[in-house]
């Protein structure tokens, strides 16, 4: 078993077990590249490490000769009194998981070997700053000292300066902060801070161990869907100096602007200082452009290595570098998170640039991408009242109250509300409030800060740097330039994608990529994009696209969305408003001359329900699904009526009406509605209800033929459990399409399938095949009947104990369950085409237009999905994707 790998040993396809940052090390070590030396212990020895609850046997040893080569090739030791080497010790796992988990820099340093360090580098101040820095993070990442004592003696020294900048602390300050960081180190731990170097050195790789498993680490695995096992790499470095004066910096890049895609690299550049400095925003930094004018040649050199890397990669990178005395190393590099909005401009421009080839261009974008594209934006021709600009860290349109702090987000956001978290700057703490949060606001740091990074990964929109506020957090509120103040409660809009603040809630307008979809005709480099990867995916594509529309209006946007039907068209909105009374006539009737009569009214309005929607979606198939609710749904509420009718019987009254109607619905009304007279058993029970849609149907249908249309419809009859109750149905369905083929004298063609949404008809499959022409999955009643979760109550009463708990780490109602519902899924379709190979099998849960169950409906064959209309895109896409994947 080997545990530590040096830089020169691994590559970047090694991310399992160097972590991302140790594979993109090895890489660009092996590439040449000026990256200072240094080893990693893998991903492996940590799992040994959790599991064991301590190093693995032999990793000491192997630290040990690994330092040895390092020491040896930087020609110091350790710590050294005279000369002492420092390293920097940070986590590393598969996944990017942006400042969840520690990194401790120089260490090495101790009350001596800052001594060395002063007279090596010449400065007394760098070397006292380097020791208050290593103290500093290892007081709070590996001893757990509170992180604000240190923040707060810092702020002290600077007040008791005069000054509120880390710069203008002299080299006796500096050692005056050195002490006290010691001083609070042995009043919170008892215990000296440790003055051996490979103590510190192997404290910190155990602190970067345990940090695996802090639960912002965890909370960030949840949202990112990163699994639990992984564990993270520990990467030591020989430590370069960012913070040696003016001619030093550290700074973040990337090769195109993350943001919005755009060609040409983008960064922040801070002087005198190292990285973490410049993600946590202490200090505003500088452009890349302006780097060129304070230090020409090391910015000249990182272009060309920034070139370099991209045409390595074939992809957009980020970066991370420090300029020590006019020297530039490389500290890190990977392929950069981006918004979606440069995904899709990205990976076009780089198909253009000839780097990549549009299947891999189709790839590189996801469906859940193009939904955030599809987000309202604010309209621009509202009144607005605009407070401020920041950075457009992250797209989109938020509007929320203003809170302050994690907290009040994740306990206001709990109860309903819409809320915009604003800080100084944004830490990983603050991460629960990032996700309650709709929007988030900073007004520090650049687009490269922790906010943005984070607030990118998750999608969620931010606007950063806007330096114009001052936010109090302990007051809660903020102030603007103007005078104007914001405080906890009051709402606030905020535009990731131009970074504007604005008062009140501002009105928000269709976003360019809806406007393209409706057929607008954009001269919009993302609406270029857009179009170009979804002809791409649409030609690689298998699954066919429907939608779940029950409109004309919702048809027709479907269909310019790219749907090719619908799979599934519910009438039950149908029963509603003024046709409810012709419901209650239906339910209340006597005899069987009532019932007809109920029905005959309602007969003429469901054809033209079904005329429009057969005309909406001409030459396309119709999946219409006979009524499913049950009835109860389209009557009074028992409670109240009860009410009414003893109101009026208390005043003497008799309201024959309510009367009657009370005693239906006492009749009708069921303990588990979901499990009861809905569905097929309506249409046995009512067998004229059925006949009555049917008839519409296929009336519908007829005029439709006449005015020389090509209607298409198929009837689907729900909650099928039994091969009977679909042959009893289809009979009667069979009879009146005859009746009025007769009538009119005219052929149609209606196909008569079934909904398979209980676990009863995916087992029977076979048999329910010989009596349907087609299937359609209702995944969301399979889902609720496989695990037994009411899909109305449990999302809201105890999942997130089960996402705690890792028992699923999405709802089943979101993702398709793929081992149980999706077992049913297979099974029911292979069930299904032995008895007919030409059946024809979709999907029309709520399943349909989420990406990952896209993939699955495609990997076991089916012919289509259907989802909402706004999902039409994601699905084509994914659908695209999963084909292209496979290839
Ligand atoms: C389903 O159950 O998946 C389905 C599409 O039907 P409904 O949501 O209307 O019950
Ligand atoms: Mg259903």
């Amino acid at each position: 078993m080997t545990w530590v790998y040096d830089f020169a040993e691994g590559s970047k396809d090694q991310k399992d077990l160097l972590g991302g940052k140790g594979a993109n090390l090895a890489e660009m070590t092996n590439l040449g590249l000026p990256v200072p030396p240094g080893f990693t212990i893998s991903t492996e020895t940590c799992r040994a490490y959790l599991s064991e609850g301590g190093e693995p046997e032999g990793m000491a040893e192997e630290v040990t000769d690994h330092l040895a080569a390092l020491e040896e090739a930087m020609g110091k030791k350790l710590g050294d009194a005279d000369d002492p080497l420092l390293v920097s010790v940070r986590s590393g796992a598969k996944f990017s998981m942006p400042g969840m988990m520690e990194t401790v820099l120089n260490v090495g340093l101790n009350d001596t070997s800052v001594g060395g360090l002063a007279a090596r580098s010449e400065s007394d101040r760098f070397a006292q700053d380097s020791y208050r820095r290593l103290l500093q993070m290892f007081g709070g990442t590996v001893l757990n000292v509170d992180s604000e004592l240190f923040s707060e003696a810092l702020d002290e020294a600077k007040r008791a300066k005069g000054t509120d900048s880390d710069l203008d602390l002299d080299a006796d300050d500096l050692r005056g902060v050195v002490e006290s960081f010691k001083a609070i180190i042995k009043e919170h731990t008892g215990r000296d801070f440790p003055q051996d170097p490979r103590e510190q050195l192997d404290l910190a790789v155990r602190a970067v161990f345990e940090s695996w498993n802090t639960d912002r680490a965890r909370l960030y695995r949840r949202q990112e869907r990163i699994p639990e096992d992984l564990g993270t790499a520990v990467n030591v470095q020989a430590m370069v100096f960012g913070n040696f004066g003016m001619d030093s910096g550290s700074g973040v890049a990337f090769t195109r602007d993350p943001a919005s895609g755009e060609q040409g690299e983008y960064g922040d550049y801070l002087q005198n200082a190292q990285g973490e400095d410049v993600v946590a925003g202490i200090r505003n930094t500088v452009s890349l452009a302006d780097m060129a004018e304070i230090d020409r040649t090391s910015h000249d050199h990182l272009m060309d290595i920034m070139r370099r890397l991209e045409r390595h990669y074939r992809d957009m990178c980020d970066i991370e570098f420090t300029v020590e005395r006019g020297k530039l190393w490389m500290l890190q590099t990977r392929v950069g998170k981006r918004t979606p909005e440069a995904a899709f401009r990205i990976a076009v421009h780089m198909v253009d640039e000839g780097l990549i080839q549009m299947d891999e261009a189709v790839l590189r974008v996801t469906g859940d991408q193009l939904a955030l594209l599809m987000f309202p934006r604010f309209d621009e021709t509202a009144d607005r009242v605009l407070l401020a600009t920041g950075m457009n860290a992250s797209p989109g349109a938020a509007v929320g109250k203003a809170v302050f702090d994690s907290d009040t987000a994740v306990e206001w956001a709990e109860r309903g509300e819409d809320v915009i978290l604003v800080r100084k700057e944004t830490n990983p703490d603050d991460l629960r409030g990032m996700v309650a949060a709709r929007g988030i606001l900073t007004s520090r740091g650049g687009k490269t800060s922790h906010a943005a990074v984070v607030a990118r990964g998750m999608g969620r929109t931010c606007v950063c740097g806007a330096e114009s506020l001052d936010v109090d957090t302990k007051a809660k509120e903020f102030r603007v330039r103007n005078g104007e103040t914001v405080r906890e409660g009051d709402v606030i809009s905020i535009d990731g994608t131009t970074g504007e603040v604005f008062a009140g809630a501002v009105p928000v307008a269709d976003s360019v990529v809806v406007r393209h979809f409706e057929g607008e005709k954009l001269d919009d480099d993302l609406a270029h994009a857009v179009s170009r990867i979804m002809a791409h995916a649409d030609g690689a594509r298998r699954l066919r696209v429907r939608t779940n529309a029950d409109t004309p209006d919702d048809a027709a946007r479907a269909r310019r969305f790219g749907a090719q039907g619908i799979g599934l068209c519910r009438t039950e909105h149908m029963f509603l408003g003024e046709r409810r009374e012709l419901v209650e006539k239906l339910i209340v009737a006597q005899d069987e001359e009532g019932v007809e009569a109920a029905l005959a009214e309602l007969l003429p309005l469901q054809r033209q329900d079904f005329t429009e929607i057969l005309e909406a979606m001409d030459g396309l198939p119709v999946t219409i699904r006979l009524l499913d609710p049950p009835l109860h749904e389209f009557l009074p509420d028992l409670t109240e009526l009860s009410v009414e009718v003893a109101l009026a019987e208390e005043r003497g009254e008799v309201d024959e009406r309510a009367t009657t109607l009370l005693t239906h619905v006492r009749r009708l009304h069921e303990q588990n509605p979901m499990l009861g007279l809905r569905g097929v058993r309506l249409g046995i029970q009512i067998p004229g209800l059925f006949r009555m849609q049917a008839r519409a149907i296929a009336e519908a249908a007829a005029d439709r033929q006449q005015v020389h249309g090509a209607p298409r419809p198929e009837i689907m009859v729900p909650l099928v459990a039994s091969v009977r109750e679909l042959a009893i149905v289809r009979a009667e369905i069979d009879r009146v399409i005859a009746e009025v083929q007769e009538a009119r004298g005219m052929k149609l063609d209606i196909a008569i399938g079934t909904m398979i949404e209980l676990p009863r008809a995916a087992f029977l499959a076979d048999r329910i095949a010989k009596a349907a022409d087609f299937f359609s999955f209702g995944t969301n009643d399979l889902t609720q009947m496989a695990w037994g979760f009411s899909r109305d109550d449990v999302e809201s009463a105890f999942f997130s104990r089960y996402f705690e708990h890792g028992i699923f780490d999405v709802s089943p109602f979101e993702s398709l369950d793929q081992l149980g519902v999706g077992g049913m899924v297979e099974m029911g379709t292979t069930k299904g085409r032995e008895v007919k190979p030409d059946l024809k099998v979709g999907v029309c849960g709520e399943h349909g237009g989420d990406p990952l169950s896209v993939h699955f409906f495609d990997t076991v064959g089916l012919d289509y999905v259907s989802c909402s209309p706004f999902r039409v895109p994601v699905a084509r896409l994914e659908a695209g994707r999963s084909v292209l994947e496979r290839r």
